[in-house]
């Protein structure tokens, strides 16, 4: 059996968008809005949302499952066991462990907080309208997840052993599949990466 870390190995234009995010909010805090607003425009990079398509979009070769398994199977939703999302509580704990970079892909994330007051300040440059296509790319896939390994709908607690921080792309993409559908490796079996992104936790 081929085991994988993720659905798809992430492309390089993430990691260019993330360091212009990253230098946006630098410039933003030194008052250079106009400079912020630049970075924010050039890290909307398109081929992001084609990377991202591929992999969450509806049948691709990067989402097909390998196999499907029927235990455990998907249980009614009256008998689903609350809460459906971690708690605040349990994904500040998420962050202490996993920091702020997808478990399985490793890119980095930020939340969907952040990106609101992002997108506040700089509307025009951080768009976040209603469909895919007026979505600011590099902020929709990095959208920090609260992601079940052992999905929600088929007996997961949303715990913090079972809840991993993931970006978009390894949510959605894998969506109400096992690991173990897709021939993923546990992500507590590859370390968490190590760096100094911070999620732009600091833009105020
Ligand atoms: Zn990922």
């Amino acid at each position: 059996m081929n085991l994988r870390q993720c659905l798809r190995e992430p492309i390089p234009e993430i990691e260019i968008a993330a360091h212009r995010l990253s230098d946006a909010v630098s410039a933003h805090l030194r008052g250079e809005r106009d400079l912020a607003e630049e970075l924010f425009r050039q890290a909307d990079d398109k081929v992001i949302w084609d990377w991202l398509d591929s992999v969450w979009g509806k049948e691709t070769v990067h989402n097909r499952p390998r196999r499907i398994l029927n235990d455990p199977p998907a249980i009614p939703k009256d008998q689903r066991v609350p809460p459906r999302d971690a708690t605040d509580a349990t994904k500040r704990l998420i962050h202490q462990r996993d920091g702020h970079y997808c478990r399985f892909c490793k890119i980095p994330v930020i939340r969907g907080k952040v990106r609101s007051l992002v997108h506040t300040e700089y509307p025009k440059a951080v768009p976040w309208g209603r469909t895919n296509a007026t979505q600011h790319a590099a902020f929709q896939c990095m959208w920090a997840q609260y992601d079940h390994i052992l999905p929600y709908a088929r007996g997961g607690l949303s715990d913090l052993a079972n809840v991993y921080l993931t970006c978009a792309a390894c949510n959605y993409g894998r969506g109400n599949y096992l690991l173990e559908e897709f021939d993923l490796v546990h992500p507590s079996l590859h370390a968490p990466r190590q760096g100094s992104w911070a999620g732009l936790e600091n833009f105020r």
